[in-house]
C-alpha cells in the first residue's frame, strides 16, 4: 500500500493532519457538542413521510434551488429575512467551504481568532486560502479595537469569527463585529452554530445584516435542532452571496432527501428546540458543578462548557473513556471541554470528574 507522501498530492497538504475528533460509540457521548436528545417521534414520523414522498421521485435531480426550505429557513430565522437572504448546504462547514471557494483561495487570507472552530483553519487551507491567526484578549474575548487591529495588521479577504465560540462559549460583541466590518473591505463571517443556546431574547449578528453586503451569519441544524446526522447548515445575508455561491457549488449539492427532511423538521421547530432550555440548564449545572469539583470553567453561552485546572488532561480523557464517557481534549494546556448532555449524562459525567484521583484537579 502506498502512503500519502507517495502521491503527487498538492503541495500545500502535504504534512497536514485532517479533522481528527475521534469519533468512539460509548455509552455517554460528550465530545462533538451534538444534542444528545433523539428527535421527537411525532416529528420523527412526519420526517419520514416527506422522505417518503420524496423518494419516489429520486429519478429526478432535486430542486437545485431549494426554494422550499430557503423559506422555511427564513421563516424561521424572522427579522425580517426573505428566501433571497438565505443558502444552505450539507453542514455549516460546506456552506464556510462555499464562502473560502468564492471569496478565499489562492493568493487570499482569511483572518481568524484561535482558540476556535478547529475547521475554520482546516477549510481555509482546503480551498488554498492562507489562514491569519490573530490574538484575542483575555478572558478570550476580542475587544472591537483588538479586532480592528489584527484587520489592520494582516488585511485580510475574510475575518471569520465564531459567536458563541468555540471550544470557548464566549460571547461576541455585536459592536466588535460592527468594528471590524467598517475596518475591512472584505468578507466578515459570524458562525453563529450555537446561536440558540444564549440567553434569550438577546440580538445576534442577524441583527446587523441590514445595509451589510459583505456581512455572512453562517448557523446549522446540527445543535439546537437535533439535527447533526441530516446534514444541513445555512447562511443568511445579502442575496448578491448566494449569487456569488451558486458559482462555486456543485449542481444540485442538496439531496431531495435532504431537503425533504430539513423542511419537516422545521415544521416543528418548536418540539425540535423544546430540548434547548433543558441543555441550556444541564451547561449552568456545569458551570457551578465544576468549579464546586475543583475544576474553573469558561462562561459559555453554548452547550458545552471549557474547564480548567486539569492536572493531566490526556489522562482524564483516557479515564474517563475506560468508563464508557467520551468528552473533548483540545490540547489547550490544563483544559478539557464538555458537551452538555441530558440530566443523566451530565450527572454520570460530573460523578466521574468527582472520582479522579492524582491525574484530575491540579494539588489533587
Ligand atoms: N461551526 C461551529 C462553531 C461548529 O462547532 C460546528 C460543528 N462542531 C460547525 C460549524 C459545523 O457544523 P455542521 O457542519 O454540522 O453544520
Amino acid at each position: 500500500m502506498a502512503s500519502l507522501n507517495d502521491l503527487p498530492i498538492r503541495d500545500d497538504l502535504r504534512g497536514l493532519t485532517p479533522y481528527g475528533a475521534p469519533q468512539k460509540h460509548v455509552r455517554i457521548e460528550l465530545n462533538v457538542n451534538e444534542n444528545t436528545h433523539p428527535i421527537p417521534e411525532d416529528v420523527a414520523t412526519d420526517i419520514v413521510t416527506a422522505i417518503a414522498e420524496a423518494v419516489l421521485n429520486v429519478n429526478r435531480y432535486p430542486d437545485r434551488e431549494f426554494t422550499a426550505l430557503r423559506e422555511s429557513l427564513a421563516a424561521y430565522l424572522g427579522t425580517g429575512l426573505t428566501r433571497d437572504n438565505i443558502w444552505a448546504a450539507n453542514g455549516s462547514n460546506e456552506v464556510l467551504q462555499q464562502i473560502l471557494q468564492a471569496f478565499g483561495g489562492p493568493g487570499r487570507s482569511v483572518l481568524g481568532f484561535p482558540p476556535t472552530y478547529s475547521m475554520h483553519s482546516i477549510i481555509a487551507r482546503g480551498t488554498g486560502t492562507r489562514w491569519l491567526a490573530g490574538e484575542r484578549d483575555e478572558n478570550f474575548e476580542i475587544s472591537p479595537r483588538t479586532a480592528v487591529d489584527w484587520i489592520e495588521r494582516t488585511r485580510p479577504d475574510l475575518v471569520f469569527f465564531c459567536s458563541p465560540n468555540n471550544p470557548t462559549g464566549t460571547p461576541l460583541s455585536l459592536e466588535t463585529i460592527v468594528a471590524a466590518y467598517e475596518a475591512t473591505d472584505g468578507i466578515v463571517v459570524v458562525d453563529e452554530a450555537y446561536a440558540e443556546f444564549a440567553p434569550a431574547g438577546l440580538p445576534t449578528a442577524l441583527s446587523l445584516l441590514e445595509g451589510r453586503e459583505r456581512l455572512i451569519v453562517s448557523r446549522t441544524m446540527s445543535k439546537a435542532f437535533a439535527f447533526a446526522g441530516a446534514r444541513l447548515g445555512y447562511l443568511a445575508a445579502d442575496p448578491a452571496i448566494a449569487d456569488a455561491l451558486r458559482l462555486v457549488r456543485l449542481p444540485y449539492h442538496l439531496s431531495a432527501l435532504t431537503q425533504a427532511a430539513a423542511t419537516a423538521a422545521l415544521a416543528h421547530s418548536t418540539e425540535m428546540l423544546a430540548m434547548v432550555d433543558d441543555i441550556k440548564s444541564q451547561r449552568d449545572r456545569l458551570l457551578v458543578e465544576l468549579p464546586e469539583l475543583g475544576y474553573p470553567a469558561w462562561p459559555s453561552w453554548s452547550n458545552f462548557v471549557l474547564f480548567g485546572g486539569v492536572a493531566d488532561p490526556h489522562a482524564v480523557f483516557e479515564t474517563l473513556l475506560d468508563q464508557g464517557i467520551i468528552i473533548r481534549d483540545l490540547d489547550i494546556p490544563h483544559h478539557l471541554r464538555v458537551t452538555a448532555g441530558t440530566a443523566a449524562e451530565t450527572t454520570a459525567f460530573l460523578e466521574a470528574m468527582a472520582g479522579l484521583g492524582a491525574i484530575g484537579r491540579i494539588g489533587a
